[in-house]
């Protein structure tokens, strides 16, 4: 636990907030519409506004955000939402607002690295310091921690528009993201299932062939990942990863294509422990905001601890 923190899960069609200290003590969950920024953002202060009112004073808020955004603190931009085809968010102050209204520092970062933070913290990566949080829904974004702090830098990772292997014979379907058509978040996205299949992925009968294919592609992907960050443990969350049957033909499927060569007994012999599903459910975002406006405090004591 720690100091009373709020957090937002900032998402493209609903915004959450909440006031806490960690998951035993989560207050107050509201939630509405993402409507223009300035009515959004008001609708945040008026809560937390509400909140302080109610129990006592933040120490700090901590926002995980729908991108892509702005992470670097010397950028005149900074905790802006850069750009999305969201009307009215392209270019918006997500975290100006917020800081000037509370008063309080503001932690800010993307929606899935807050999630993973979360999970960091109390969910299923604890104790680990490098690891992956990806979620399977409207869209598909990874976040990841990496030697215990989320990665950044660039911009931030985007790991859901990663190609992947698409056998036109097997799949004809083209993909749907704007950008790169057939990427992972085109193909294997929720709302690409259900233009793939024609029916909402909920639907999708667990023996449908849809599901071999997603894992086919979330496996190429995850396998990439394994390769490039090398991860002690991948977390999948998501709408889409709802359907049970799906995480184990995920491990098939990224255990078929590593082959073997990456010789770590989490893999070769534990990979139900490796690839999970977050132990916060639905509640690792708002969590992992939490986490964040904790962890900008622990980071600003730092340097007085080394003062002293
Ligand atoms: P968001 O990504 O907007 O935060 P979700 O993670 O719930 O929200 O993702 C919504 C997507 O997940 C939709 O495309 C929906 O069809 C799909 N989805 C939601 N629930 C399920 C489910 N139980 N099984 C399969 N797909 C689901
Ligand atoms: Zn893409």
């Amino acid at each position: 636990m720690g100091p009373l923190v709020g957090s937002v899960e900032a998402g493209g069609t609903k915004f959450v907030c909440a006031v806490g200290t960690g998951p035993d003590d989560l207050r107050g969950e509201e939630r509405f519409p993402t409507t223009t920024p300035g009515e959004t953002l008001d609708r945040v202060l008026a809560y937390f506004r509400a909140q302080v009112e109610r129990h006592s004073p933040l120490a700090a808020v901590g926002v995980g955000c729908f991108g892509p955004v702005d992470l670097d603190a010397g950028s005149s931009t900074y905790g802006h939402v850069t750009s999305t085809p969201k009307p009215g968010w392209s270019g918006a102050n997500v975290v100006g607002p917020l800081a000037a209204g509370l008063g309080v520092p503001v932690g800010f970062d993307t929606d899935v690295n807050a999630a993973a933070l979360g999970e960091g913290r109390w969910g299923a990566a604890r104790g680990l310091d490098t690891f992956l949080y990806l979620t399977v829904g409207t869209g598909i974004g990874g976040g990841s921690v990496v030697h215990g702090q989320p990665l950044h830098g660039l911009i931030h990772p985007e790991m859901g528009h990663v190609r992947v292997i698409r056998d036109p014979a097997r799949d004809p379907f083209a993909g749907r993201c704007p950008y790169h058509g057939d990427c992972l978040e085109g193909l294997a996205a929720g709302p690409a299932l259900e233009d793939r299949w024609g029916q909402a992925a909920e639907t999708l009968p667990a023996d449908h062939e849809a599901w071999g294919l997603e894992a086919d592609y979330l496996g190429q992907a995850l396998a990439d990942l394994v390769l490039v960050l090398s991860p002690q443990r991948i977390i999948l969350g998501g709408g889409v990863m709802e359907q049970a049957h799906l995480l184990p033909m995920i491990r098939g499927r990224v255990a078929a294509l590593l082959a073997g060569y990456v010789r770590a007994p989490a893999i070769l012999e534990r990979i139900d422990d490796f690839i999970v599903a977050p132990a916060l459910g639905h509640r690792a975002g708002i969590l992992g905001g939490v986490a964040l406006g904790q962890s900008i405090l622990t980071a600003a004591e730092r340097p007085r601890r080394g003062r002293t």
